[in-house]
């Protein structure tokens, strides 16, 4: 389909939201271009896996051109798989079973999701472009300012620049998103080491949450096993894209309270490995390997924080996506799935103003209508479970860590 220039759509932010809402644009033909901050594709390391549940799924089948979702599928891990809840030392308490159906729920490798949702949109992505501002005026209507002094016109800007959004002071002015007690540092280790899995058998399809005696500090580890190499799926399905490497690996992410992580920690690899290492000494020994073998340059220091709900979008024409919008602790696996559905729905919202259906307020202010309540409905259940898993509230946290292991037998000998 032929692109025309009568209607554009300025995204600041290549992050999942921004790229997906790129590809359900560029298939309807409108000209849509995505400005990032990062200087190039892949300067931050994004090792590790997300899992993507219906809403994400259903956003990317609505989303992407047929042969770059089959690509996420061939390349993501097998479906199925457990979610399982212990001790800190790997004594079970309870097990969540995911359904094996291919398009329920599928563990995907995060830089990989990113290098097929970047598949046809060349020359549409311009790195080194940081989005400041946005101003009303230009011959399209509105001015996406960048912090280089330049400026583009857009019909309609979106602002998906995630967690540390640059936008969001200004087009949400009220909705600043709040700290939490609690922070992660996330890791990422070789799955084969010395030629066999560090991950036992009996943990293979199991996503791991190994909760420690004192309360606000656990363990968090699952393995991405790559269903198809991304080399020769990207060779077969997306000739001519760039293609990620696929070596199999376990992600893991050590949970402690804010108030532990040192101050100068952050971006301080070696210094935050170290504080991993320290933290998990009371934890099983498969749990310290897992900490011991980690790739360096993988490690990351996050810090929680949940979004607020915006009572007021300040720019008309202008909205947000994603984190920037509705940042929420990484628990229950809902911050990217949210961040696609947004998109895609965006992304309907946008086709149909551009059909003539709606005007452009409209299709936005229908958006925000519609993606407030489920984002935030989301953000309150990832805190919640937060506040469940790690917080001091003594029953649930008894019944976990003392009660509910000694009623089941050993799932890994420490040997
Ligand atoms: C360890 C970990 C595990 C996770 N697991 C899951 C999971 O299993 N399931 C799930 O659904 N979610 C998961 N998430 C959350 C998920 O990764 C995020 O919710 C998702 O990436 C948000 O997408 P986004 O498009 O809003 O922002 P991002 O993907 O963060 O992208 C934002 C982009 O904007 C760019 N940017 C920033 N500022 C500017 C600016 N001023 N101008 C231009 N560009 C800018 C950034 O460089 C980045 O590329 C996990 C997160 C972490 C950290």
């Amino acid at each position: 389909m032929g692109i025309s220039t009568d209607f554009s759509v300025a995204i600041s932010g290549a992050g999942l939201s921004g790229l997906c809402l790129a590809q359900y644009l560029m298939r309807a033909g409108i000209d849509v271009h995505v400005y990032e901050r990062d200087p190039g594709p892949f300067v931050r390391q994004q090792g590790y896996r997300i899992i993507l549940d219906r809403y994400g799924l259903e956003a990317l089948r609505e989303s992407l051109p047929r042969p770059l979702y089959r690509l996420a599928l061939a390349t993501g891990d097998e479906p199925g798989g457990h979610l399982r809840f212990t001790d800190s030392r790997l004594r079970n308490a309870f097990t969540i079973n995911f359904k094996i159906e291919p398009n329920a729920t599928r563990q995907v490798d995060r830089l990989t999701l990113r290098s097929i949702l970047m598949c046809g949109l060349d020359g549409r992505i311009h790195y080194g472009k940081a989005a400041v501002a946005v101003d009303n005026g230009g011959p399209a209507g509105l001015r996406l300012r960048f912090a280089d002094g330049g400026a583009v016109a857009a019909t309609v800007v979106v602002g998906a620049d995630g967690v540390g959004s640059d936008l969001r002071a200004q087009l949400m002015p009220d909705a600043g998103p709040a700290n939490t007690p609690m922070a992660g540092v996330y890791g990422r280790s070789p799955l084969r080491q010395n030629g066999e899995s560090i991950i036992p058998d009996a943990l293979r399809t199991s996503g791991v949450l190994a909760i420690a005696d004192s309360p606000g500090r656990a363990f968090f580890f699952t393995s991405m096993r790559f269903g198809e190499s991304p080399r020769e799926a990207f060779a077969r399905m997306a000739p001519g894209s760039y293609a990620p490497t696929g070596d199999d690996y376990v992600m893991w992410g050590l949970l402690l309270r804010r108030e532990e992580v040192p101050a100068g920690v952050r971006g301080n690899l070696l210094a935050l490995r170290e504080l991993a290492a320290r933290m998990s000494t009371d934890f099983h020994p498969l749990i310290r390997r897992l900490v011991e073998s980690a790739e360096l340059d993988a490690t990351v220091l996050n810090l929680f924080v949940t979004g607020r709900r915006p009572q007021r979008w300040a720019v008309p024409r202008a909205t947000m996506m994603g984190d920037a919008v509705h940042a929420m602790p990484p628990f229950g696996a809902h911050g990217g799935n949210t961040a696609l559905r947004d998109a895609a729905l965006l992304g309907e919202r946008l086709v149909e103003a551009r059909a003539g259906g709606m005007s452009v307020e409209e299709a936005i202010a229908g958006y925000q209508d519609e993606m407030v309540p489920y984002a935030f409905h989301a953000v309150d259940t990832a805190a919640g479970l937060m506040r469940r898993l790690t917080g001091g509230a003594a029953a649930p946290h008894w019944v976990l860590t003392r009660v509910l292991p000694r009623l089941h037998r050993v799932t890994v000998p420490e040997a």
